[in-house]
Order: structure tokens, then sequence, then C-alpha cells
């Protein structure tokens, strides 16, 4: 019985991981694809997701395992060492960010809207079902990544906003000002 409920929850955050890397590759390529440095910080946000998710995969099944000294050691090790390469992934993906949309405050370019669009449903639908399919987990690492999901997703809708006001009034401006904006509150 222990070990059945073990199993799900480790493959519900399985589930999320791959969803998650497969959705940061399409990210990247559509944030290229499209011009807009919003897509793009989001992708870089997401990769971030997709380690931590990585991490707390395996974090979750060694915690299974009996904890002896040895193995104490080597999961303190393994908590510390991705966090430091998820601290060095953000910080230097928002300095990419930085680079592009700084400029664009001053120089708009109108991003590929029809693009940004079908992004934002897609990112709004792959984080709602992960989030859904985390809602039925009880582990704490499955609330604290249905939580953050859940903001990812109000990110998304963000962008589909953007992207819809795009389509309408030429604001270029709004792309690279949300760009920012993630930047600095996904940092928080
Ligand atoms: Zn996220």
């Amino acid at each position: 019985m222990h070990s059945h409920s073990d199993d799900s929850s480790s493959s519900r955050i399985g589930a999320a991981f791959f969803l998650n890397v497969g959705f940061t590759i399409i990210e990247f390529i559509g944030g290229i694809l499209t011009n807009s440095t919003a897509i793009m910080a989001d992708a870089v946000h997401d990769l971030g997701d997709s380690l931590s998710i990585g991490s707390a995969w395996i974090l979750d099944k060694l915690s299974k395992k009996d904890a002896d000294d040895v193995f104490t050691y080597g999961y303190r090790r393994l908590s510390l060492f991705s966090a430091m390469i998820n601290g060095f992934v953000l910080v230097g993906g928002s300095i990419w960010i930085l680079i592009q949309a700084l400029p664009r405050l001053f120089n708009p370019v109108l991003p590929v809207t029809e693009g940004m669009i079908v992004l934002a449903v897609f990112g709004i639908s792959v984080n709602g079902y992960a989030a859904f399919k985390l809602s039925a987990g009880k582990s704490l690492n499955e609330k604290v990544l249905n939580w953050h999901l859940l903001e990812d997703v109000i990110g998304w809708v963000a962008v589909l906003i953007v992207s819809i006001l795009l389509q309408f009034f030429e604001w270029p401006i709004l792309d690279p000002i949300l760009a920012i904006l993630f930047t600095f509150i996904y940092f928080v």
C-alpha cells in the first residue's frame, strides 16, 4: 500500500517533467519564429521549471529509500547542486532576455501575433493540464509544483491578452515590457 501511493506521486511528477521539457523546446523554437521576447522569457523560465521538476522527481524517488548517513549526505548534495544549476540557468537566461528586450523598448519590433496566440493557448492548456494532474497529489512537492503551474497559467493568460491587443493595435512595445516583467516577477 505504502509503495503504491509513492509510485503514483512519482509518476505524476515524472509526467509533469516530460510535459515541461517538451513544451520548453516548443517555446524556444516558437519564441524565435514569432520574434517575441515575451515568449522567449517564458521559455527561459520553463527551462528553469523543467530543471526543478526534474530534480524534484529524482529527490522524490530517492526520499522513498531508507535514509542512512551516506544517503542523506548525497541527498543534500544533490539538492544543492540542482539549485545551483538552476540559479545559473535563470541568471544567464535573464541576462539573455534583457539584452534582447531592453533595446526593443526604444526600437519596438512587432512579433508574429498569430503565432503568439497559438503558443499562449497551448501554454494555458499544457500548464493547466499539468496543474490539474498534480492537484490530485498530496505530497509537498506536488503541492508546490501545483501552485507554481497555476502562476504559469496566469503568465500565459497575460501573453494571450497582449497578443490579442497587438492584433488590433500597433503597440509592439507591449512585448518587451511583458518580457521584462516576466524576468523580474519570476525572479522574486
Ligand atoms: Zn513556471
